[in-house]
């Protein structure tokens, strides 16, 4: 591959304008697209270009990254008259780091191919923090020449990345591990709640768990936004919610991966632009 390609990024939410950030420093020529073209204001203003669609993105980009919220997303953003795949040009690569479904990853990775194109899956695991440093973990599905292209692209965004196979399995990881995230998530709220309802304080618990070997980046940095009341999102609530569902959707019926989707489902529709930490909010209203 050009040993400096030309990239293109679509979607600038929470994790995508970091990410996006962090590959301009690089010196990369990064054109952007968003769907609310406000969003695309600080990029521009950090050096980016901007496309007016994922179309016009892909003529202008070697390899295009996309950081969307779920599989709707990426069907439009893949499809109709303004798509990528509406675009001509064969031979480029795109790299779906969103949490997707599997099978969406599969549909896409076959449309691709069809026009020429490489796809692969490359979700991640960290937020915000992590995004903006480049410690992001990432988990890729696709054929290994594909990964061999991206890989010192994603060097830039991830501390590691790691191929895992067959498309979709980047996927599979991606919801396997945010299985576990809504587990801790749920165990935290409700540690720091039973404390809180017996009279200790939140200070203390929040000290001794960061003190003893159940302590980690996840607890110091949730624990600490509960302590502020502080539940803006980093990680939508609603966004677990449906890795949850996906997961579900792909067997994982086990007891606290079944606990735990049924919490986040219950809490989303009063709390899912909150952060996931927000749970705690719906465990205490019982
Ligand atoms: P976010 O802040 O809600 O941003 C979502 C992005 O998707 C926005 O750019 C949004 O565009 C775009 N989008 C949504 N629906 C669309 C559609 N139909 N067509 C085109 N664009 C659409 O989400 P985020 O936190 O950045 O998360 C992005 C992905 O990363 C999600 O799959 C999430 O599960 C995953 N993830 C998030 C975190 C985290 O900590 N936040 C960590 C790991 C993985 P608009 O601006 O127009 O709405």
């Amino acid at each position: 591959m050009n040993a400096h390609p030309q990239l293109g990024w679509i979607g600038l939410g929470n994790m995508g304008t970091p990410m996006a950030r962090r590959l301009l420093e690089a010196g990369y020529a990064v054109t952007v697209y968003n769907r609310s073209k406000d969003k695309e204001a600080p990029l521009r203003a950090a050096g980016a270009t901007t496309a007016a669609s994922p179309a016009a993105l892909l003529q202008q980009a070697d390899v295009v990254f996309l950081m969307v919220s779920d599989d709707q997303a990426i069907q439009e953003v893949f499809g109709g008259p303004d798509g990528l795949l509406a675009a001509p040009g064969p031979g480029k690569l795109l790299i779906n780091m969103s949490t997707v479904s599997p099978g969406i990853s599969r549909e896409m990775a076959a449309r691709s191919q069809e026009h020429g194109h490489s796809y692969l899956d490359a979700p991640v695991s960290g937020s915000v923090k992590q995004a903006e440093t480049g410690q992001l973990v990432v988990m890729v599905g696709g054929d290994a020449a594909a990964y061999e292209r991206a890989q010192p692209l994603l060097a830039h965004l991830g501390k590691l990345s790691l191929p895992l196979g067959p498309t979709g399995n980047g996927n599979l990881a991606k919801l396997a591990i945010n299985s576990l995230l809504g587990v801790y998530a749920q165990g935290l709220a409700e540690t720091l709640l039973f404390a809180r309802q017996h009279g200790l304080r939140v200070e203390d618990m929040q000290t001794i768990v960061a003190n003893s070997a159940l302590g980690n980046v996840f607890s110091k940095l949730k624990g600490d936004a509960i302590l502020a009341d502080n539940y803006q999102a980093a990680f939508a609530l609603k966004l677990l919610a449906k890795d949850l569902r996906l997961a579900q959707a792909e067997g994982l019926g086990t007891p606290l991966a079944a606990a735990v989707h049924e919490t986040f489902q219950q809490a989303e529709p009063a709390l899912g632009d909150e952060d996931v930490i927000a749970v705690i909010k719906h465990l205490e209203r019982g």
